[in-house]
């Protein structure tokens, strides 16, 4: 018995975080968090699909392990699922529209704030961090970058006094190799991404906004807007790699139809 322990604990040192998992991870629920309508595709793909409309989902992925709730992304603030026409963003360019709030959803599965124990975000754009306060107590895991990367206001992007844990590179969350964050800079300095391993449904990444849509990822179409162009490019190829070695399958938030075909509550993905 003595030597079993020491042999998985002597596999996961070498290997850290690319061993085989536990999967203390049993359920991954996928929650509206929003919508976006857009006027112009090209914002997201330069040169393509100019001045055509598109529509965005925006997710937030509920994971359960054994050692607690964990949630991923935070949404559009649950204030706009008040405004039925919703509110508009970039100069205009783009709605932001929430049918039912996080709060509610979450209800609805038995689920209360204070019972989810640590949150990501992938990064700081208002439809990913727009309920962070809802779960003041959560132990926020975000990369230093974007922690530290001022913004136009000169405002912090996070309440100072919410518990955080500063990354500078990927994280094993529960140490058991079930969720990892992945770092993928390039949309915003500190972006980060997600990989789940689920017992049944296999591995998944969450792509954060490393890539918008499908077609900008089949292509490695970089946003006119993101951060940084090669950085951007590098991490869709470090996700890539991810996917090929761990047969992953990639789960872009904002990509609609995507979405559209996925598990809603109260189903979820184990
Ligand atoms: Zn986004």
């Amino acid at each position: 018995m003595k030597r079993g322990l020491f042999a998985v604990a002597s596999f996961a040192a070498i290997f850290g975080w690319q061993a085989a998992s536990a999967a203390g991870v049993d359920k991954l629920y996928v929650l509206d968090c929003g919508h976006i309508a857009a006027v112009d595709q090209s914002r997201w793909s330069p040169g393509v699909n100019v001045g055509v409309p598109i529509e965005l989902s925006d997710n937030c992925y509920l994971i359960h392990h054994a050692q607690g709730w964990f949630l991923w992304d935070t949404g559009i603030p649950d204030a706009v699922a008040a405004l039925p026409d919703g509110v508009k963003g970039a100069n205009g360019a783009l709605t932001l529209i929430r049918a039912k709030t996080l709060a509610g959803e979450l209800q609805g599965l038995g689920v209360k704030p204070a019972d989810i124990t640590s949150i990501a975000v992938s990064h700081t754009h208002p439809d990913h961090i727009g309920n962070m306060e809802l779960f003041p107590e959560a132990m926020l895991y975000v990369q230093k970058a974007e922690y530290e990367w001022p913004s136009e206001s000169g405002a912090p992007r996070f309440n100072p006094k919410h518990p955080v844990t500063l990354l500078e590179g990927d994280r094993d969350v529960f140490g058991d190799g079930s969720v990892v964050i992945i770092s993928t800079p390039g949309h915003t300095p500190g972006h980060q991404s997600l990989l789940v391993r689920l017992p049944k449904t296999g591995a998944v990444v969450l792509s954060g906004d490393a890539v918008h849509f499908k077609d900008n990822w089949d292509n490695r179409r970089v946003p006119s807007f993101n951060f940084n162009k090669e950085e951007t490019l590098a991490s869709m190829q470090r996700i890539a790699d991810i996917m090929a070695r761990e047969h992953a399958q990639l789960w872009i938030n904002h990509d609609k139809p995507q979405t559209d075909g996925q598990k809603k509550p109260p189903e979820f993905y184990d």
